[in-house]
């Protein structure tokens, strides 16, 4: 297509012509599948696009058109797509068998590297995903404490169970999704993020509370950013009060640093949640914790005691040699600190030359994360609404981005909704090549309107 022509398409009419084949694809998928989408965070207007195949930090989609990857497995694929040693390592263990129904020592060895990553890991259990982890975590630290609510933090995800649905989007006093039993909504409670009188003046108000769920860089994968000040606050108020705090370092973990927000921040929490980069780009997830709440779940022999007062917790997958397979080979690599050093230069180059071109532009918004995590936003008022820690500002941006998505994508960058990740596959000339797509598609914007 001339250059011509293509100016004069708008974003959308150009959206729908490059992926015409992806479009193709989510007619036939809205045959079968329920809503067209298999996870609401791809619903994507006018359709999404579908992807053929990955590697490093590139993906190509049913049209042949190549993306630089920024979505990254929804953050956990620190070490890029298809990494060598982890295609070995599934490949190999593929062979020795998928499922043995039975225990064997890889996820011993996974364990043992998660216990010697994570400060808080005295004890480990795995899971099959992060919202697994989160709910068991609530289950044990309510069978510990003996207390039956949690409080948890306005705009933080915990994955998609019925307790991670309450107070996670606004407005916040009505669940985000439909389905939600009433009696799991009075079992939980939502405080502002960073308030830490808030805090307290709603576990004055109820001493049925025992336990505390926050993700600690932030809300929503740090869209609205953790004071780490309050997080200092928030440890010394629980263990005072004698109640579990629970760090949920899906994203978190293992990104921040080798050992998690927990080691960047140096605040320790009783339990902590994982998933994504544990596993290597396969499905996983981990609870992790305290000796003393995790033996919860351990047979004592006392038939009463493990009827009554233990936590039960199944899940055929867990564990499974394959995951398991790819967690051990993606951790030794993690335990390096090297995939780290390397994406979080670059994840700060490409907040700081964006903020910089915005400026340049006179464009309100503004680029924000830690490590290899970036945030873009665009509109006035964000850099206060971050100051303040203002959810609702901040979350409606964050749902704003879908036309900026659409335009890098045009430009052959896949952005994971207003942000994403930096990994060892990213390169400095990726980051050039983001800076000038982005002038781009801003200056589109700005002659559609849109900014
Ligand atoms: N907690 C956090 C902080 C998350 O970001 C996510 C997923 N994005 C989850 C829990 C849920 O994890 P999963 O998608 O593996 O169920």
């Amino acid at each position: 297509m001339a250059i011509t022509e293509t100016q004069t398409l708008t974003l959308d009419e150009e959206y729908r012509q490059k992926f015409a084949s992806s479009g193709a694809l989510y007619q036939r998928a809205r045959e079968v599948i329920a809503g067209g989408i298999t996870h609401d965070a791809r619903a994507f207007a006018p359709f999404p696009v579908y992807v053929d195949r990955a590697e490093g930090a590139r993906k190509w989609d049913a049209d042949g058109n190549e993306l630089l990857d920024y979505w990254m497995g929804h953050g956990a694929l620190i070490l890029g797509h298809s990494h060598p040693d982890i295609s070995e390592a599934v490949a190999e263990q593929v062979r020795r068998g998928t499922h043995y129904g039975a225990c064997h020592e890889i996820e011993v060895e996974w364990a043992e590297l998660v216990h010697k990553l994570i400060p808080s890991a005295e004890k480990v259990r795995f899971t099959m995903s992060g919202t697994e982890a989160t709910m068991l975590a609530m289950r044990d630290a309510r069978a510990f404490t003996g207390k039956n609510k949690v409080l948890r933090f306005q705009g933080h995800f915990h994955g998609w169970h019925d307790y991670g649905m309450i107070g996670y989007q606004p407005p916040f006093e009505t669940p985000t999704s439909a389905g939600i039993p009433d009696a799991v909504g009075a079992s939980m409670l939502t405080a502002r993020p960073n308030d830490i009188e808030h805090v307290r003046e709603l576990l004055e108000a109820d001493d049925d509370v025992g336990t505390v769920i926050l993700e600690p860089a932030g809300g929503s994968n740090g869209t609205v950013p953790t004071n780490p000040e309050f997080l200092r606050q928030l440890r010394a108020l629980t263990a005072e009060r004698g109640m579990v705090l629970i760090f949920d370092e899906v994203i978190t973990g293992f990104r921040y640093a080798p050992g998690g927000a927990q080691e960047y921040y140096g605040v320790t929490p009783d339990m902590t949640t994982l998933a994504k980069i544990v596993a290597g780009g396969l499905p996983g997830g981990a609870l992790v914790g305290k000796a003393e709440v995790m033996e919860i779940q351990q047979f004592s022999g006392d038939a009463k005691r493990d009827r009554y007062q233990r936590v039960l917790q199944q899940g055929t997958f867990n564990a499974n040699p394959l995951c398991a397979a790819a967690g051990v080979a993606c951790l030794k690599h993690v335990a390096t600190g090297k995939p780290h050093e390397y994406a979080n230069r670059l994840g700060e180059r490409l907040r700081s030359d964006l903020n910089d071109l915005l400026r340049r532009l006179g464009i309100p918004g503004l680029i924000y994360g830690e490590t290899s995590v970036f945030t873009i936003m665009l509109g006035a008022g964000i850099e206060e609404a971050v100051r303040t820690s203002d959810v609702g500002v901040l979350m409606g941006a964050r749902g704003a981005a879908a036309l900026l998505r659409k335009g890098m994508l045009l430009e052959g960058i896949d952005l994971m909704r207003s942000g994403g990740f930096t990994s060892i596959a990213h390169t400095e000339a990726d980051i050039d090549r983001t800076v000038s797509g982005f002038e781009r598609v801003v200056g589109r914007m700005q002659r559609e309107g849109a900014v």
